[in-house]
């Protein structure tokens, strides 16, 4: 049987996490007949439940539930910011951190706060982030990475999105949220993670393109 193209949906309601991930993988695919769909393409899409014990099982139980709603291979991410002098919080919580409806502007603001007295030196964080890829035959893949940097005193910047404005990157003097979304995607902790996962998520696609062949 001949199929034109194998498609690939990325399990998240996110528009701005679906337009960095969309990015790297046309980048990483743009040789392979591969259609990027967003699970917001399909109606009644499923939100699943994310209160797992890390980041990597909740881009699982992401990936998996719209592996099996569509079909279709599916890649789901997971990610959250970790400051050191904090005991790692918001961590896995970081969505939901002071309410799953607050502005961002506020839950930086109470972040601010809580690192008023924190020195330079002890603002460390990172952004964590875990990618998952699952077939609908049930295969699971998952990957993870990080971006190292320390908390700012002050938000800055207009671009990304989250907790980009207070997130400082030392080795280039300037928050990610003062970043050009190219720029953000070749050193995020996203397209870094993107960047173990792609080598896999094409040997998936090729074993298919072969056998439909
Ligand atoms: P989730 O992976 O969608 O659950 O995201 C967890 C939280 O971390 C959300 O509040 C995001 O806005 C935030 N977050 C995830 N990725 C990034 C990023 O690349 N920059 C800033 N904040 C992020």
């Amino acid at each position: 049987m001949a199929v034109s193209s194998i498609r690939v949906v990325i399990a998240s309601h996110n528009h701005a996490k679906s337009r960095e991930i969309v990015q790297l993988l046309t980048e990483g695919l743009h040789d392979l007949s591969v259609e990027i769909r967003l699970l917001a393409d399909y109606s009644n899409a499923p939100i699943p439940d994310e209160h797992a014990a890390t980041y990597r099982e909740n881009a699982a139980i992401k990936a998996r539930a719209c592996a099996e709603f569509t079909g279709q291979i599916a890649l789901a991410d997971d990610a959250g910011l970790e400051i050191d002098a904090l005991n790692g919080q918001p961590g896995l919580h970081s969505r939901r951190f002071a309410g799953e409806q607050t502005p961002f502007s506020v839950k930086m603001g109470i972040l601010l706060e809580r690192l008023q007295a924190v020195p330079n030196e002890r603002r460390t964080a990172r952004f964590r982030c875990a990618v998952a890829i699952a077939t609908p035959e049930g295969n699971l893949y998952t990957f993870e990475d990080t971006l190292e940097g320390r908390i700012a005193h002050a938000p800055r910047g207009t671009y990304g999105f989250g907790y980009d404005p207070i997130f400082y990157l030392p080795a280039l003097g300037c928050t990610v949220a003062e970043l050009p979304p190219e720029f953000k995607n070749r050193i995020s902790h996203r397209a870094k993670v993107m960047r173990q996962a792609i080598p896999k998520l094409r040997e998936i696609i090729q074993a298919r393109l072969q056998r439909h062949v």
